[in-house]
């Protein structure tokens, strides 16, 4: 058994779940983090402390995201057949690689929180 990392991780990967694994088992690709499953303890500390909700167990993983079992565990395979850190060289699983840019939610985020921290920063963007 293991976690899994969905897509709601593309192109977030805040790290937060990296900083709780016991046994270090989350690696980052291009544009999104994988468990390997060969490495997970099943311990849970990283599932709740991310900021998106892309962390599953295998079991709950929701249906349209089922694939990420796969898409986590090849991309610790390397091209021999053999498990290793990365079957890409540190780019990305192809399934991941080839998904388009941004979901427009992800950049709603992005920007409000730019903005915010522009606006923390100098007021000189509000007309009193
Ligand atoms: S379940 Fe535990 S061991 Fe597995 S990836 Fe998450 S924090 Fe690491
Ligand atoms: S905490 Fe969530 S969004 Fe952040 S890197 Fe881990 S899986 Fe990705």
């Amino acid at each position: 058994m293991t976690y899994v990392i969905a897509e709601p991780c593309v192109d977030v990967k805040d790290r937060a779940c990296v900083a709780e694994c016991p046994v270090d088992c989350i690696y980052e690709g291009e544009r999104t983090l994988y468990i390997n499953p060969e490495e997970c303890v099943d311990c849970r500390a990283c599932e709740p402390v991310c900021p998106v909700e892309a962390v599953f167990h295998e079991d709950d993983l929701p249906e349209r995201w089922a694939h990420y079992t796969s898409v986590n565990a090849e991309y610790f395979v390397s091209l021999s057949g053999e498990p290793g850190r990365s079957a890409t060289g540190g780019g990305d699983h192809p399934l991941i690689a080839a998904l388009p840019g941004q979901h427009p939610r992800k950049k709603g985020i992005s920007v409000f929180a730019i903005r915010k921290e522009e606006a923390a920063e100098a007021d000189l963007w509000f007309p009193s």
